[in-house]
């Protein structure tokens, strides 16, 4: 399965940066041997897809109301996100969890209405420290995944340890592995066969160099990247190491 490498720039970007950002993918992403996606924050989604339309990258947003439309002050739909040039969208991230204590059930609902609107969702899962240091990351990634996932769930999951997140700091590549391999057991218990097709991406202080020994490791179907997309050189480097990972070996 190709390698999908996601960038989220949160709430970075103003014009000037996230244009210069999506030239330089433009530029630089065409004719990898990966997916490439870049979730600008709202107000830039349109200024980035026109930039990138008809190029190899993506274009998604970080989040979108369960509703099609109605009084939610602030709030954008899903077929908003849509009309303004996206295709993807990030739901279920820690910082919305936190931030905006946003629940299983209501990231369920806003993944049934991405995909009515059309969009691919990724939905993110993961532990905070103090859950993994009591041994509870497969109790608490289990739930998630068994109560944001609708059974006909067509999207993909982002593994993102809450304590790697910014941090610099990341699960060592068994403990990366052993999710993974967790990860999918529950979609196909929770999905049926589908479950089996689910890409399922590592997330949290993903850099240049350890794109390559995370991305090579089994059921990591690529990475969703926060502080290292805003650096143009150092998003097109992890691409650069997915696509490392995708050729065969070479015939000696
Ligand atoms: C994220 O927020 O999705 C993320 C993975 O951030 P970072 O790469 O900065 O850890």
């Amino acid at each position: 399965m190709r390698k999908l490498i996601a960038g989220n720039w949160k709430m970075n970007g103003l014009t000037e940066l996230s244009a210069s950002l999506a030239g330089s993918l433009r530029r630089g992403a065409d004719g990898l041997d990966c997916d490439m996606l870049v979730c600008p924050p709202a107000t830039m989604i349109s200024t980035v897809a026109h930039i990138l339309v008809g190029s190899a990258t993506m274009v998604g947003g970080q989040d979108c109301h369960a509703k099609v439309s109605g009084a939610h002050t602030g709030d954008l739909s899903a077929a908003m996100l849509r009309d303004a040039g996206a295709s993807w969208v990030i739901l279920g991230h820690s910082e919305r969890r936190g931030d905006h204590g946003e629940t299983d059930a209501e990231v369920k609902a806003k993944t049934e209405a991405a995909v009515k609107a059309d969009l691919t969702p990724i939905v993110c899962v993961g532990e905070t420290e103090a859950q993994r240091v009591a041994g509870e990351q497969n109790a608490v990634v289990g739930s998630q995944l068994v109560h944001s996932l609708p059974k006909e769930f067509q999207g993909v999951v982002a593994y993102e340890p809450v304590w790697a997140i910014g941090t610099g700091r990341t699960p060592s590549t068994d403990d990366v592995a052993a999710m993974h391999g967790f990860i999918r057991a529950t979609l196909i218990s929770h999905l049926g066969a589908a479950g089996q097709g689910v890409r399922i991406l590592y997330g949290g202080s993903v850099k240049p160099s350890n794109a390559k020994e995370l991305l090579h490791l089994p059921e990591v179907g690529g990475a969703l990247i926060g502080g290292a997309s805003l650096v143009d050189a150092d998003f097109l480097a992890i691409a650069h190491a997915a696509q490392m990972v995708a050729e065969p070996p070479a015939a000696s």
